[in-house]
C-alpha cells in the first residue's frame, strides 16, 4: 500500500522567525505518525540550509520550492537542484501554477526541471492544474492529460516522483471541487500516468492541493487515488499544520 504523503508549501513566506514553526513541525511529527505518513515541507530557499538542520533528527524532510534544469553556470538569482541536494534537502517543487503563470513555464521546462532534480537524487513534486476559465470551458481533463504528457520525464518513477492536482482556483481562495470531483481528476490522473509509465505510473503518489485546512483535509484524504494532500496557507502554522494529521 502506498504511504500518504502531507506535504508543506510556504511560498514566499517565512523569515527567520519562524524557524520556530520548522521545529515545531519536526517535533510534531515524530513518533508514531511518521509511521503512517511521509512528510515534507518546502520553506523558502533562504531558510533551506536551517532547516534541514533542524529536522535532522525528525522524519520531518525537508524541500524546496523550484530549481532551474541546469546544475550551475550563469543564471543569476536562480538555484540549482544540485544545489538544493546539498544543503540535504530531499525534495523539490516543480511546475506549481505560481510559477507556471508568474515565470512563464511551460510543460517543456517544468520536465527539464523535474529531470534535473531526478538525476541529483531529489524528489520532484510535479503540479498540474487547470485554471477556472480552463475548467467552465470544459477543458479539466484535457489540460490535466497535456500536462502529464508534457511535464512528467520518462525517467520518472514511483519512489522518485509525485504528482500533485492542484485546481488553480482552488489555491489561496478557500474553494475546492466536489469530492466527486476530485474523484474524477486523480482517477483521470491515475489511468495518464499507467498508460505513459506503466506500473510506476500506477504506483505514484497523487496528492490534492487548494484550500486544504483541517477542517476539510479528513474527508478529501478519503478519496480514492487521493495519496496526500500538498498544503499552502494551512502549513504556515505548526498547529494548523499538525492538525491536518490529524486525518489519517
Ligand atoms: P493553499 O493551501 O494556500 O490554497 O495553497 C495550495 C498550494 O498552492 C500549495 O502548493
Amino acid at each position: 500500500d502506498v504511504r500518504p504523503l502531507v506535504a508543506g508549501n510556504w511560498k514566499m513566506n517565512g523569515l527567520r522567525a519562524a524557524l520556530d514553526e520548522i521545529k515545531q513541525i519536526a517535533d510534531g511529527v515524530d513518533g508514531s505518525l511518521s509511521e503512517k505518513v511521509e512528510t515534507v515541507l518546502c520553506p523558502p530557499s533562504t531558510l533551506l540550509y536551517v532547516a534541514t538542520a533542524l529536522a535532522e533528527d525528525s522524519p520531518l524532510q525537508i524541500g524546496a520550492q523550484d530549481c532551474h534544469h541546469h546544475n550551475s553556470g550563469a543564471y543569476t538569482g536562480d538555484i540549482s537542484a544540485e544545489m538544493i541536494a546539498d544543503l540535504f534537502a530531499s525534495h523539490v517543487i516543480v511546475g506549481h501554477s505560481e510559477r507556471r503563470k508568474d515565470h512563464a513555464e511551460s510543460d517543456a521546462l517544468v520536465c527539464a526541471k523535474a529531470e534535473a532534480a531526478l538525476n541529483v537524487g531529489l524528489q520532484a513534486i510535479i503540479c498540474v492544474g487547470e485554471t477556472q476559465a480552463e475548467r467552465d470551458d470544459g477543458q479539466t481533463l484535457e489540460v490535466l492529460a497535456r500536462q502529464i504528457e508534457g511535464s512528467v520525464p520518462e525517467g520518472a518513477r514511483a519512489e522518485n516522483t509525485i504528482i500533485a492536482y492542484e485546481p488553480v482556483w482552488a489555491i489561496g481562495t478557500g474553494l475546492t471541487p466536489t469530492t466527486g470531483d476530485i474523484a474524477i481528476a486523480h482517477e483521470f490522473l491515475r489511468a495518464r500516468l499507467k498508460e505513459r509509465l506503466g506500473d510506476e505510473g500506477a504506483r505514484m503518489r497523487i496528492l490534492y492541493g487548494g484550500s486544504v485546512k483541517p477542517s476539510n483535509a479528513r474527508e478529501i484524504v478519503a478519496i480514492a487515488h487521493v495519496d496526500g494532500v500538498l498544503v499552502g496557507g494551512a502549513s504556515l502554522k505548526a498547529t494548523d499544520f499538525l492538525a491536518i494529521f490529524g486525518a489519517y
